[in-house]
């Protein structure tokens, strides 16, 4: 296994607007390490959305290479970026995007509605717990706060147990307490051997990165490790342990 899992080399973006054209990415090139904790950063349509777009395997690039984890994804159809994403990749968003009236292990197990996994029920159990929420299984969204929906968020993204998180603005909505409690969960799964992407516009949260890229005018302006970077100082201890090996055998069977 190659040490790079992310490989972005002179990347542009040109959405096409009827006659006009808008040049969104301008060359980018970034590489990043398995197991790294990467900020992206920059001014509102400096091009952060249309790179994690790219790099989350939800578009691809109008030039140049991207290769995940060894596979060149510049030239793969619709149906095999989604194969590639569900493999690869958990999404938390600003938002959330819970399904209202379902409860939070239904949630959880969507990602694995199309898979044969023998242990559905269990694979969300266990990932609920591993966010704190094993008590709240049964709670639809709008019966828990923002933080414990964020925290939901992120078991879906890990229930298929992929290598890389990405995280589009995923403090965005939470106050500065809950949002220490989110980067507190990042920096655990980090500890664990996730690889951590996060759009942020908050220095603070950044600064809970090891790394931060900066973005303007779609390019990369800057590319700098965080010299001292902030631990999430929270109350951890009701946490589920972190996915064991069994669980993820159970995965291996199903794939
Ligand atoms: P950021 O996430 O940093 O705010 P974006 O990647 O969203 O920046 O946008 C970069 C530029 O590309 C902006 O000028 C934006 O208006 C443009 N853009 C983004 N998405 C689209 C799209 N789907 N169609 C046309 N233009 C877009």
């Amino acid at each position: 296994m190659s040490d790079v899992i992310i490989e972005v080399t002179n990347v542009h973006k040109i959405y096409r607007m009827g006659k006009t054209e808008v040049h969104a990415l301008r060359g980018v090139s970034v590489s990043i390490r398995r197991g790294e904790f990467v900020a992206i950063m920059g001014p509102s349509g400096s091009g952060k959305s249309t790179f994690m777009n790219i790099v989350g395997c939800l578009d691809t690039p109008t030039r140049g290479s991207y290769k995940l984890d060894g596979i060149e994804v510049a030239k793969l159809n619709d149906n095999q970026l989604a194969e590639i994403r569900n493999r690869k990749i958990g999404f938390v968003f600003q938002t959330f995007n819970l399904l209202a009236r379902t409860t939070a292990l239904e949630n959880v197990e969507l990602p694995m509605l199309y898979s044969n996994a023998r242990n559905r029920r269990q694979m969300a159990i266990r990932a609920l717990e591993i966010v704190g929420l094993g008590e709240r299984l049964h709670h639809k969204p709008n019966e828990l706060s923002g933080g414990q929906q964020q925290r939901v968020a992120i078991a879906r993204a890990l229930v298929n147990d992929p290598p890389i998180l990405f995280g589009d603005e995923p403090t965005g909505n939470l106050d500065s307490r809950t949002s220490e409690e989110i980067m507190a969960i990042f920096q655990r799964l980090h500890r664990e051997g996730k690889t951590v992407v996060l759009v942020t516009h908050e220095p603070d949260i950044a600064e809970h990165a090891e790394r931060i890229i900066r973005f303007r005018d779609g390019k990369v302006v800057a590319d700098e490790p965080v010299l001292n970077r902030r631990i999430a100082e929270v109350e951890l201890e009701r946490l589920g342990g972190p996915l064991e090996e069994e669980d993820t055998e159970l995965l291996s069977e199903t794939t």
